[in-house]
C-alpha cells in the first residue's frame, strides 16, 4: 500500500510563479494595477478572444456576464444540473430562474435534446459546462440558440485550454466564464476571467466589477488618474488583485506544458484500466481538446457489493484521495424543494451521481503516483467484485 497520502489535487507553484509574485508585492501595486491589464491582454491572445476581463472568483465571472446580459427578474436561464453551486446560484442572485436540464449519458454534458425538451417561453440565455474539460456540442447548443434567440453564457470553469472543431473555448459563445480557483487547470488563488467579443458587454462588466464607477476606475491612484469618479450603477466588488495577475501571467504561460503533463496522466489511467469492466473510462468525442481537468471515472454498481461512497473511503484508507464531480443540483435541498425537482427528472445524472469518482489528475503526478491510484482502485474492484 502506498507510504503517504496522495492528495486529490495538488496546485502546481513553481519558482517562477513565487518571483513573479514577490515582484508585484514589491512593485506597490496590492489591488487592480497593470498587471491585471497584462494578464487580461495575455488571456485574450491565448485564447483568441477579442476582450477579456479579469475578477476575483469564476463565481464573479457568471455573474457579470449574465447581468451585462440583461439577466433579470422574470427570466429563465437554462443550466446543466450536473455542475457546481456557482453556474446555478448567480441566476437566482439576479432574480431570473434556473431551468435545470440533464447530462448526456456518455460526455456528463448538458444534453442537446433534453435542453430543447427544458425550453420554456421564458428562457433568455443557457450555460453550457464543459464538463471536465471536454467541450459540450457547441454545434447543437448554438443552432439552438439562434433559433430561440438564446444567449450563450459558457462556464468554462473546466476548460482551459480546450477546442471544439478547431475553435478555442472563449470565442464560441456569447461570452466565456474561466475559474482560477487553486484547483482548477492553472490558479491565481482565487481568480476568474470572462472573454467576449462584445465590447459593450466588457465594458459593462468592467464597470461592474469596480463598484459601477465609470471607465478606468482603476487609473484612479496613477498619475495619468484623477480622483473624480462617476457611479453609474450599483456594481459589485469583483476585481482582481496584481499579485494574483502575476500568478496568472506566470500559470498562463505553462498552460500548455500543463495540458500535456495532464494527457500523460489520462493516458496512464486509460491503459491501468483498460478491459476492466466494472470501470467506464471518460470517453472523448472526436474533432476537440479536452482540457482534462478532471478524469471521471464511473464504477458499475451491478458488478460490485460495495457502493461509490464506500469506494471513496476504502481509497482514502489507501492513502488515496478522491472526489466527486458533482452533486447533481437536483438533489440539493434548495433547487430540489424550491423547484419541485425530483430525481427521475434528470435520469441520466440522477444515475451518473451514484457512479462517479473524480482520481487526481494535475502535472505533479508521477507515474508512480498513477500507478498506485490504479493499484488502489483495481484491487478494490477485485475484491469486493460480485
Ligand atoms: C470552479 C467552478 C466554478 C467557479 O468557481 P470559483 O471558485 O468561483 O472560481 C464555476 N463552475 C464550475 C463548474 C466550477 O467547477
Amino acid at each position: 500500500m502506498r507510504q503517504s497520502f496522495l492528495p486529490f489535487h495538488v496546485p502546481e507553484i513553481g519558482e517562477e510563479d513565487i518571483a513573479a509574485v514577490a515582484a508585484a508585492l514589491r512593485s506597490g501595486w496590492l489591488t487592480a494595477g497593470p498587471r491585471v491589464k497584462e494578464f487580461e491582454q495575455r488571456f485574450a491572445h491565448y485564447t483568441g478572444a477579442a476582450h477579456a476581463v479579469a475578477v476575483n472568483s469564476g463565481t464573479a465571472a457568471l455573474h457579470l456576464a449574465l447581468e451585462a446580459a440583461g439577466i433579470g427578474r422574470g427570466d429563465d436561464v437554462l443550466v446543466p444540473t450536473l455542475t457546481f453551486a456557482a453556474t446555478a446560484e448567480v441566476v437566482v442572485q439576479l432574480g431570473a430562474r434556473p431551468v435545470l436540464v440533464d447530462c448526456a449519458p456518455d460526455t456528463l454534458n448538458i444534453e442537446p435534446d433534453a435542453l430543447q425538451r427544458a425550453l420554456t417561453p421564458r428562457c433568455k440565455a443557457v450555460i453550457p459546462v464543459h464538463f471536465a474539460g471536454h467541450p459540450c456540442d457547441m454545434d447543437a447548443l448554438m443552432e439552438i440558440a439562434a433559433r430561440r434567440k438564446l444567449l450563450v453564457i459558457e462556464d468554462a470553469a473546466h476548460a482551459l485550454p480546450a477546442r471544439w472543431r478547431g475553435r478555442m473555448v472563449g470565442t464560441i459563445g456569447d461570452a466565456t466564464c474561466f475559474s482560477f480557483y487553486a484547483t482548477k487547470t492553472i490558479t491565481t488563488g482565487e481568480g476568474g476571467m470572462i472573454t467576449t467579443a462584445n465590447a459593450q458587454w466588457a465594458e459593462r462588466m468592467r464597470i461592474m466589477s469596480l463598484h459601477g464607477i465609470s471607465k478606468d476606475a482603476w487609473k484612479r491612484y496613477t498619475a495619468q488618474g484623477s480622483w473624480r469618479y462617476e457611479i453609474i450603477a450599483p456594481g459589485y466588488k469583483y476585481n482582481m488583485t496584481d499579485p494574483a495577475a502575476a500568478l496568472g501571467i506566470s500559470q498562463l504561460t505553462r498552460c500548455d506544458e500543463f495540458l500535456q503533463a495532464r494527457l500523460r496522466c489520462r493516458r496512464r489511467y486509460d491503459e491501468g484500466f483498460a478491459g476492466e469492466p466494472a470501470i467506464e473510462r471518460p470517453v472523448e468525442r472526436g474533432d476537440i481538446t479536452h482540457a482534462w481537468h478532471l478524469y471521471v471515472i464511473r464504477i458499475d454498481p451491478r458488478r460490485l457489493r460495495i457502493d461509490r461512497d464506500r469506494m471513496i473511503e476504502l481509497l482514502k484508507q489507501r492513502n488515496i484521495g478522491a472526489a466527486v464531480h458533482f452533486i447533481p443540483l437536483h438533489l440539493h435541498p434548495y433547487y430540489r424543494d424550491t423547484y419541485g425537482y425530483k430525481p427521475s427528472d434528470f435520469p441520466n445524472a440522477t444515475a451518473a451521481f451514484e457512479r462517479i469518482i473524480s482520481l487526481p489528475i494535475y502535472p505533479r503526478l508521477t507515474d508512480a503516483d498513477i500507478e498506485d491510484v490504479v493499484t488502489a482502485v483495481t484491487d478494490l474492484i477485485r475484491d469486493n467484485r460480485r
